[in-house]
């Protein structure tokens, strides 16, 4: 007789905030997705058994920002070999194709990942692929509305959304104009494609009020933290009244983190204020030499040693990001019938420092390494390395 389960996750506490579960429980897995979650269940009826004691079990990591385009893009990094081992089972590609270079993300990259990919439409007709050259909507002519949503209305399985940086790196230096005109036309073909918008707010050279102004519940302001001139501290050092009534009503406020997205003095005066990022995420690339690029169990280090709690930290890479995705009905949660997407986490002790772009370093007592990662009710065999970051 076949084992009841394929694969059964023992004896670790699962952390899964969508279902309100912080306890000792093992997961069975079968045909793919979760079979069943209890107190005990028998290793007698599984074809393989995941030692997960002493650690904590959550559904697989979830990165609302990367760049996976391998192979076409300076930053494209392979998203196995760099977010799959480290846990993070879906990624979501953001913005480094445009309607031009879509095709081949969907089909000569994508399919050759373990990794779930899903993709936000870059509003440039050639993504990212130009990103360390010229600023990718410096020319206004690139912004193509009608060509983005028909692209995006052929891959609804892979693009969710629409993606565009109002940044002087995106929109041009020294030109307001464009930086508007991009973001309106952003506007209106994820309008036009129904679908959400994600917006680079990073060195922006306009009001930050004034793209927030443009987001809807759902929408994604990714780089939340930055420590840029317009960023979410107003000049007397307060959180600001347009950020905080864009996170009531739903706006998605995204860490993306990368090396220089992240000042951890806004992050913590932030904190102290009461606003929380929704989501925490890597901007995960190939960075320039010099830089450094965590992965996404380091930033769950780092902002649990920055004072967010397990649960919320685990919530903001898997509940949170599948909900801001419209995913929350097959990812980010471990209850049965959900994907089998799973990670075991050991949350190890010792001295660990996680530093930014602007010189700041946080030290951590405690950081999250993989011991195990499943994906699609299988184990990845690959170990996880030991570097927090890229
Ligand atoms: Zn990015």
């Amino acid at each position: 007789m076949p084992p009841r389960w394929d694969l059964l996750i023992r004896g670790g506490t699962l952390i899964d905030p969508a279902q309100g579960v912080s306890a000792r429980r093992d997961v069975a897995l079968r045909g793919g997705r979760v079979a069943a979650v209890a107190e005990s269940l028998a290793s007698a009826d599984a074809g393989e058994v995941v030692d997960a004691t002493g650690a904590l079990v959550t559904p697989g990591l979830i990165d609302l920002h990367a760049h996976v385009y391998d192979g076409a893009l300076p930053i494209g990094i392979h998203a196995d070999r760099a977010a799959l081992v480290n846990g993070v089972t879906t990624v979501v590609d953001a913005g480094s194709a445009g309607w031009m270079t879509f095709a081949g993300l969907r089909d000569y990259v994508i399919p050759t990942y373990r990794t779930r990919v899903y993709a936000f439409l870059h509003l440039s007709a050639t993504g990212l692929a130009t990103v360390r050259v010229v600023p990718e909507l410096g020319d206004i002519r690139f912004a193509q509305v009608e060509e983005a949503a028909r692209v995006i209305g052929e891959n609804r399985d892979l693009i969710l959304g629409v993606k565009v940086r109002i940044a002087h790196g995106g929109t041009g230096k020294g030109d307001q104009a464009n930086a508007r005109e991009a973001l309106r036309r952003a506007r209106r073909a994820a309008d036009q494609a129904g679908v959400g918008l994600m917006v680079h707010v990073s060195d922006t050279p306009i009001p930050l009020p004034e793209i927030l102004e443009q987001l809807r519940p759902g929408d994604i302001a990714t780089h939340i933290f930055n420590g840029n001139a317009e960023q979410v501290l107003g000049s007397n050092g307060r959180v600001r009244p347009e950020v905080r009534a864009a996170a009531e009503r739903g706006v998605v406020l995204d860490v993306g983190h990368a090396s220089v997205h992240c000042d951890v003095k806004v992050a913590e005066r932030a904190l102290a204020e009461g606003l929380r990022p929704t989501t925490l995420s890597t901007d995960l690339h190939n960075p320039p030499p010099g830089r450094i690029v965590y992965h996404l169990r380091g930033l769950m280090s780092k902002f649990l040693a920055l004072g967010l709690g397990l649960d919320e930290v685990v919530a903001s890479v898997t509940s949170r990001p599948a909900a801001a995705l419209g995913k929350s009905a097959e990812l980010g949660s471990l209850a049965p019938g959900m994907a089998g997407d799973a990670v075991v986490l050991d949350l190890e002790e010792g001295q660990f420092a996680y530093i930014d772009g602007a010189g700041n370093t946080v030290r951590a007592t405690r950081r999250f390494r993989a011991r195990h990662v499943i994906r699609d009710g299988q184990r990845v065999a690959t170990p996880a390395p030991a570097a927090d970051h890229v």
